[in-house]
């Protein structure tokens, strides 16, 4: 592999220049017919992220229109057709051309392929066609602290062994595969007892033979394939696989995650000190648009009285020294997905509500449920696993009724005793079935109640009474600092310039000024204006003025807020005279309408038989940059 590589890369400079390179390799990937069908513009589902990246982070702030999910024979048919093995070969062999592996995976390159793509965002909500392309046991960065690489050893035979749960509904399969492939690969054969596979109901049985198969031809054995007899909704399908599982501790994970090095010991080891002690990793993230894998900054959860899950700073003097960075950290809720817990204690705790339907509203429920009966709930800073944020979830609901808001009135109504009303003030009520078993069971194991879990897990906790000296005093235990990093670090800019379109004297500027956010680019002749003049970072950002990202998105790219979350405001080109500028997580180019004064800018296929509207030069000035910064 390595060889054909290096031939190729070789073969690719003889040709041409590198300036050159981008260009060819888009073209020695195309086949001619399709090209000649492309549409001028191609469209990517990809609605804007949220500019808030901790609203990123939470993955549950949205569960907005949930596109019914249909199975698709084509989209089976297809992918059979082409071997996952095979797909990741071509992309092997081709990313030489230009060595960038992930970059340019998403490449639109055809009308074809700009269908497989939305296809996969409007089952799956992300981007399926990257998925598909890349290696089932891909590498991940190490995004652990350095002293959880050098200074941690883990006595393996005094830590007890797990069984990892996974649920999944619909998943896509190339995603499912790789979620088992990290698990297997990266976790100690001697802790790794089981992998408990439940597929809740998916609606495709082209999935559940495919998955059926895999399991039994894969891992010695080690996944149990199980499916249920009815769509039970994630979390009824968690306690249908719970009570299947054997190893000493239940480790539940999503089904399209990564897991990252290391990341079992850590969480059993502090399991293994003391069985009431609930573990999380540290959940990085999967880009839903590029599947870019990326560290997430230490945070902890909390909820805000919608009963919705949100990501909280840590308090102050968390994190004083280094060692603070291997140190558990206490989170008053968890975000649902990933967590570790000694099986027996999942069962004494009360497993999980059933009955609560399809998702959501549970990851609150188990969080009070375990501080206020005994237990303890611990983000691990040394555990990390990938997880694919996605903006909105594809699922079509069990019954038509919210089912995040039933959820939801049931944590309020067996939890939160008098402190319920600042949720139910805003909601409309509907029916939410019997509670009376939770509230035997949180009596039965004599919780505390919710007032102590505000004044001794979450203190910091705004209530909507609260005066401002309340109020100042619960920020000031808050440590503002750790936001630092992603807020309000500095930028590094590493080359300056104009983006002329080539062979013309038009440049792309922004329609209104530097500073509104949504404005639309046009070409205008070019000039050594503010609303000319792009910035490049070190992430690929293209920063107008110094002030806002240019952010690609389905038909045509606009000005955002900076969200440092690369994919759509994540743009590569390779040189600087006549080449493509490709936007990463639409896979699709910058292009203009036409080469006229205020011609709107556009995204674009990459390739055209006519380059005259894609290609651009980017004209830096002769005094800024010519040192390497
Ligand atoms: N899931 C399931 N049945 C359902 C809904 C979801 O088994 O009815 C699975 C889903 O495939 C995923 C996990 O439960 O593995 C968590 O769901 P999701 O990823 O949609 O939640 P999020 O990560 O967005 O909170
Ligand atoms: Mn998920």
């Amino acid at each position: 592999m390595i060889s054909t590589r290096y031939a190729s890369f070789l073969f690719g400079i003889v040709i041409a220049s590198l300036t050159w390179a981008f260009s060819l390799y888009l073209y020695s990937r195309l086949s001619r017919h399709d090209v000649a069908a492309a549409a001028a513009t191609a469209t990517g589902s990809n609605p804007t992220i949220a500019s808030n990246y901790y609203n990123e982070l939470d993955g549950r702030y949205d569960s907005g229109s949930r596109g019914l999910y249909k199975n698709s024979p084509q989209l089976l048919q297809r992918m059979q057709a082409i071997p996952i093995k095979r797909r990741q070969q071509q992309h092997d062999n081709s990313s030489s051309t230009i060595g960038q592996g992930l970059d340019e995976i998403g490449l639109v390159r055809n009308n074809e392929e700009h269908r497989r793509r939305e296809e996969g965002y409007k089952n799956h909500a992300f981007n399926t066609f990257i998925s598909d392309s890349l290696s089932l046991s891909r590498p991940v960065p190490d995004t652990r602290h350095k002293l959880c690489r050098d200074g941690k050893r883990y006595d393996l035979d005094k830590l007890p062994n797990a069984s990892v749960i996974i649920c999944f509904y619909n998943e896509h399969y190339a995603t499912l595969l790789r979620s088992l492939h990290s698990i297997v690969e990266r976790s100690p054969a001697s802790l790794l007892h089981e992998i408990v596979l439940v597929n809740d109901y998916s609606d495709s049985s082209e999935l559940h033979e495919q998955v059926a198969k895999f399991a039994s031809e894969h891992f010695d054995g080690k996944i149990k394939y199980h499916k249920t007899e009815k769509r039970e909704g994630l979390i009824r399908a968690r306690m249908f696989g719970a009570r299947k599982a054997t190893g000493g501790v239940l480790v539940f994970l999503d089904s399209h995650i990564e897991v990252n090095r290391q990341w079992l010991e850590p969480l059993l080891e502090r399991i293994a000190g003391e069985k009431t002690i609930v573990t999380m990793p540290v959940i990085d993230i999967i880009n839903a648009d590029t599947f870019q894998y990326t560290s997430s900054p230490l945070v902890r959860g909390g909820f805000n009285w919608g009963l919705h899950f949100k990501w909280d700073s840590l308090p102050v003097n968390t994190i004083a020294k280094d060692e603070d960075f291997v140190k558990p950290i206490r989170s008053p809720t968890m975000a649902g997905g990933l967590f570790a817990m000694d099986r027996e204690y999942f069962f004494r705790l009360g497993e999980y509500d059933a009955g609560m339907d399809v998702w959501g509203g549970e990851n609150l429920e188990i969080s009070f449920r375990i501080w206020m009966c005994g237990g303890s709930l611990e983000l691990i800073p040394c555990s990390r696993v990938g997880h694919v944020f996605r903006r909105r979830r594809p699922y079509g609901g069990l019954t038509e009724a919210d089912t995040m808001l039933r959820n939801s009135l049931r944590v309020a109504y067996v939890w939160m005793d008098k402190y319920k009303d600042y949720f139910l003030k805003n909601v409309h009520k509907i029916d939410y079935g019997d509670i009376t078993e939770r509230q035997e069971l949180r009596h039965r194991l004599q919780c505390k109640d919710f007032a102590w879990y505000l004044e001794n897990v979450y203190p910091e906790l705004a209530l909507p009474d609260d005066d401002e000296k309340h109020l100042r005093s619960k920020w000031s235990k808050v440590d503002q600092k750790v936001m630092q990093p992603w807020h309000l670090r500095k930028r590094n800019y590493t080359d300056e310039y104009q983006v002329r379109l080539s062979n013309t004297t038009l440049c792309i500027q922004s329609e209104k000024d530097v500073k509104t956010r949504g404005a639309k680019l046009i070409l205008a002749p070019c000039m050594r204006i503010k609303t000319q003049m792009w910035y490049e970072s070190d992430r690929h950002e293209l920063v107008l003025g110094q002030m806002l990202c240019l952010e690609g998105s389905e038909k045509m790219p606009r000005l955002g807020k900076c969200h440092e979350m690369g994919g759509t405001q994540e743009w590569k080109h390779v040189g600087s005279r006549s080449v493509p500028i490709y936007n990463l997580a639409t896979g699709t180019c910058l292009g203009a309408l036409g080469r006229r004064r205020n011609t709107q800018i556009i995204m674009d296929l990459c390739y055209k038989d006519d380059k005259s509207t894609i290609t651009w030069d980017l004209v830096r000035s002769k005094l800024s940059y010519n040192k390497s910064r």
